[in-house]
């Protein structure tokens, strides 16, 4: 973002369709996202704001020292993390598809999504990196993560070779993505995205990895993301530069954030720490993720 920019876009309702079973695809446009740039990776994920109740558009947010935030507004709007499906730079629109899970915020308001509506999205980031050295790669996600395993498989070069694990509620969540690469699916059908227990753990474990050197990416409930992160961390020896495991979601999660307002000052103190010892954002997330477990959460 270069100076004098604003470190937010206003993001206008263009296009809604149902995209699969429990997917619905939002299609933006207007004049602040013909400057969205993006940031190349195929899991972009923004933060999105919904209007708070009675207005039609989140307000606008503000600098201060650099940071774009709703500095000194109480009633901060509600925001959601999402993927950028699709970015058209030369029309200025960008595709998300929001999983219509019940209740929720973001899934509520997707539901009743119409052309016209506004949002505000903000702070695009990414994880998804793949070391030179890599010969394989193992894509799990769950309804969540099927937007970004749908770009990342999209953008794959040819040559790679890929395995994609996928939990979905119905079979008409399926969907297919053009590839150059080469890339064989194992859907799992009608577990875990909050209905009952995820068995992507278990359908990882039960996939026997290539020869050579892989790489893994996961992005799907936040317990079990922890457990498919210690398999490969702990069980197959994968360093930190091959894999990026990431919980997407939390199940139950008013609970988890009651109790985590006691810890949270705690937590992040050590991630901080981590990071100003030189160490990475993945070992500051372990560090942090393992102070969590410790205290049962
Ligand atoms: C980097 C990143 C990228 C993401 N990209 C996408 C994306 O492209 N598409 C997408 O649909 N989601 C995506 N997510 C997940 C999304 O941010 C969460 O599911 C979010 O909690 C949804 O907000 P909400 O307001 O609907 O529900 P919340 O208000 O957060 O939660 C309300 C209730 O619903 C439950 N809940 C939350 N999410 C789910 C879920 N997925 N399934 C079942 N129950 C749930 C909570 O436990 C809680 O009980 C992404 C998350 C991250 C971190």
């Amino acid at each position: 973002m270069s100076e004098g920019e604003l470190g937010f876009y206003y993001a206008d309702v263009v296009g809604v369709e149902q995209l699969t079973t429990h997917m619905v695809r939002v299609t933006f446009g207007g004049e602040h996202l013909a400057r969205y740039e993006g940031i190349g990776a195929p899991d972009e994920c923004i933060a999105v704001y919904f209007p708070r109740n009675g207005e039609t558009s989140p307000p606008p947010m503000t600098e201060v020292d650099g940071v774009w935030w709703y500095h000194g507004i109480e009633d901060v709007p509600e925001g959601r993390n999402y993927t950028v499906r699709r970015l058209n730079s030369a029309a200025g629109e960008l595709v998300i598809d929001f999983f219509a899970h019940d209740g929720g915020v973001a899934a509520t308001w997707a539901r009743q999504a119409t052309v016209g509506q506004r949002v505000l999205l903000a702070r695009p980031r990414s994880w998804y990196r793949v070391p030179a050295d890599v010969q394989w790669q193992l894509l799990v996600a769950d309804m969540t993560g099927l937007p970004a395993l749908g770009r990342i498989i999209e953008e794959l070069p040819a040559g790679m070779r890929a395995h994609a694990v996928v939990e979905v509620l119905e079979r008409g969540d399926i969907q297919s993505f053009d590839t150059a690469a080469s890339v064989t699916y194992d859907w799992r059908i009608g577990s875990g995205n909050g209905d009952c227990a995820s068995v992507l753990d278990e359908a990882v474990r039960s996939y026997e990895l290539p020869e050579g050197v892989g790489y893994v990416w996961f992005a799907g409930e936040a317990a079990s993301s922890r457990v498919v992160r210690k398999y490969f961390r702990k069980d197959r020896g994968f360093d930190i530069a091959h894999f990026h495991i990431i919980g997407y979601w939390r199940a139950r999660s008013e609970q988890w954030l009651e109790k985590y307002k006691k810890y949270q000052g705690a937590a992040l103190a050590l991630y901080n720490s981590v990071i100003e010892a030189g160490r990475t954002e993945q070992e500051a997330s372990e560090e942090f993720d393992a102070m969590l477990e410790r205290v049962g959460l």
